[in-house]
């Protein structure tokens, strides 16, 4: 017998007809493959408009994947190996053809009598071994015999999860070409509608999807959890996850290797991960949840940035979204400043578009501007990106205009413009944006000029595993010479306005268990080098910024008065959370708030605060 780690399993069936009340019906059942009919005229781009992949026996039809039968053998295929399925008909020499020939991801056998044979072929050649089962008993008997990956035809829900619980390996639900393809391999080998396709019906680890009303920006409640989780179809655990656990409790360490298997957890497993964080978070903070009372200053959407995320900025290059190009003149943001002051902020987070008009003189008379009316306002501004265009346009280093910037009263930097720091994913996600190290070297000179920074991660849109673990790894270095960030900010991306996803070139923002995995796996990866991980309520609305105060989270963010960015990408969580809110969110998770100003390094406790009244730090 052999000892399978995780067994996959794919929702088929053959398709009988392209009808939107059929293909409602399967989509409900939870099928997500169709085998096509030869006889039948199915319109393949509707199927997968609808959600479907498909798997055809005409090589030279379109399908998302083809089978190959013994007939093929002398046959020239084109089509990459992972799209295809060699069917075993029982003539081992064919077998053995077809497998050094075509290599197919894929092999399905009929009898469990075939496996020992495709064993050993599997020594030196990599496939997977698939069959059709048709009940539990069926299912747990291939798995015992080393199938690897099951064909489910109309099994329900229930069964599934039955199969989960009665298998004691991980069992998780893939597409037909998710995990089995990557983002990046998968934007180059399909077309247009196969690639939306591909990228709608899988999370970032590549599972299938499962559909919920709740996504990041919603608005809506987040899904019904299981401790933290909420997919249930979809178990997955690396081979040494309970090794690397106890081996982290001993050292206090997670190295990067560990961390991209441990991000590659599903299902309950997540639990595990977010009860290590929780417990690492009591250990710096006890039970105090701070956040900070602040005004998010947007001074323009007009920007000539093409991020192909952004449903904020308003340059010629953009949709016609849903808000007007705007530009706030250097009074305004005083007077929205000094607003927020009377209301009891002390920060003021000033960060915006490129506007083609502006050069580093304007972000320096900002901050001189604010200061001269308001000293003691801390102002939190300027991303990576503005330093560097600001920088270039005014002919300085980036180290002397941070220095004029930090003369003129800059206090911190925000840690936006990261999206995600690995070039091969910002290639198509902001190509004309500064690279990964261009961000770290600005961060890295303005931490050596005693300037702080925020630090944020973007996920859920073309990202993949490893390029977390390349951003967090980046961050890591720099926090380990510098010691200048003073938070990790997870951001999950939200889809509903932005570009790419309107293009579909995009997956539908991270599903909630990722979420979950960023924010414990933040706190796990950087304890003891960065405290404080926070969530954004923006993103993930109260309700979700509560449940992860028990898995890693210590820190709300700000009252922030005035949220543009979020909401023109379709952000439905509101503009504001005044701080009686951010108070009883707190309380009612049994936490204690405590007010703080933008270093961490002055705390208010606000557990007698009962009423609405302006707060100060
Ligand atoms: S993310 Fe920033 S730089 Fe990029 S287009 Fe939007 S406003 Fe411009």
């Amino acid at each position: 017998m052999i000892e399978n780690k995780n067994i996959s399993y794919l929702r088929i069936r053959p398709c009988d007809s392209d009808n939107e009340i059929y293909l409602n019906s399967r989509a409900k059942e939870g099928t997500s493959a169709f085998t096509l009919k030869p006889e039948l005229d199915i319109d393949y781009k509707n199927l997968l408009i609808n959600g479907f992949q498909t798997i055809s026996s005409d090589i030279a039809s379109n399908s998302s994947a083809w089978f190959i039968d013994d007939e093929l053998i002398n046959t020239k295929i084109n089509q990459n190996s992972k799209r295809l399925i060699y069917r075993y008909r029982g003539i081992k020499e064919n077998a053995l053809e077809i497998i050094s020939r075509y290599k197919p991801a894929i092999v399905l056998i009929e009898s469990l009598e075939d496996i020992e044979f495709f064993m050993f072929l599997n020594g030196t050649t990599n496939f997977i071994i698939s069959k059709y089962v048709n009940s539990i008993d069926d299912a747990i008997e291939a798995v015992k015999r080393g199938v690897h990956d099951l064909f489910l035809r109309d099994w329900s829900k229930d069964q599934i999860l039955e199969l989960q619980s009665k298998l004691s390996i991980p069992l998780y639900e893939r597409t037909i070409l998710s995990p089995l393809l990557e983002v990046n391999e998968a934007r180059n080998l399909l077309e247009k509608t196969e690639f939306t396709n591909f990228l709608q019906t899988r999370n970032v680890r590549g599972y299938k999807r499962e559909t919920t009303s709740w996504y990041p920006g919603s608005g809506e409640s987040i899904p019904n959890l299981f401790n933290f989780t909420s997919e249930t179809l979809s178990d997955y655990k690396a081979s040494n996850f309970d090794n690397i656990l106890k081996n982290f409790q001993k050292t206090e360490n997670l190295n990067e290797k560990d961390l991209l298997d441990l991000f590659k957890t599903s299902g309950k497993y997540i639990n595990q991960i977010a009860e290590l964080a929780n417990e690492l978070t009591k250990n710096v903070h006890g039970n105090k949840v701070t956040f900070v009372k602040n005004r998010n200053i947007n001074y323009t959407n007009q920007c000539y940035y093409k991020c192909g995320f952004c449903g904020f900025s308003k340059g010629p290059q953009s949709l016609d979204l849903k808000e007007k190009p705007y530009t706030l003149t250097p009074d305004e943001v005083l007077n929205r400043t000094i607003e927020a002051h009377k209301n009891g902020a002390s920060e003021v987070c000033l960060q915006g578009g490129i506007h083609p008009s502006y050069t580093g003189d304007f972000y320096i008379d900002l901050v001189k501007k604010i200061k001269s009316e308001l000293p003691d306002m801390h102002i939190h501004g300027f991303t990576p990106l503005e330093i560097w265009q600001g920088a270039n346009t005014v002919n300085k280093s980036i180290e002397d205009y941070l220095q004029d910037l930090k003369e003129a009263g800059l206090g911190t930097l925000p840690g936006t413009a990261a999206e995600i720091l690995d070039d091969r994913i910002r290639k198509y996600l902001c190509d004309d944006k500064i690279t990964s190290s261009q961000w770290g070297y600005v961060m890295e000179v303005a931490h050596s000029l005693g300037i702080k920074s925020t630090a944020t991660i973007m996920f859920g849109h073309i990202d993949d595993l490893d390029s977390w673990v390349n951003h967090f790894q980046l961050i890591k270095n720099i926090q380990i010479k510098t010691n200048g960030f003073t938070e990790i900010v997870p951001l999950p991306f939200v889809h509903m306005g932005s570009p790419i996803f309107l293009q579909g070139k995009s997956m539908p923002g991270p599903a909630w268990d990722e979420i979950v995995l960023m924010h414990s796996l933040a706190r796990i990866y950087f304890y003891n080098t960065i405290d404080n991980i926070q969530a954004s309520w923006v993103k993930l609305g109260h309700d979700g910024a509560k449940v992860l105060l028990e898995s890693g989270v210590n820190d709300l963010g700000g009252t922030l008065i005035n949220e543009n960015i979020s909401r023109a990408s379709g952000a439905n969580h509101g503009q504001e959370t005044t701080d009686i809110e951010f108070i009883s969110l707190i309380n009612d998770a049994g936490k204690i708030p405590y007010l703080r100003n933008t270093l961490y390094t002055s705390f208010k406790n606000l557990e007698s605060v009962s009423s609405e009244n302006v707060i100060k730090i």
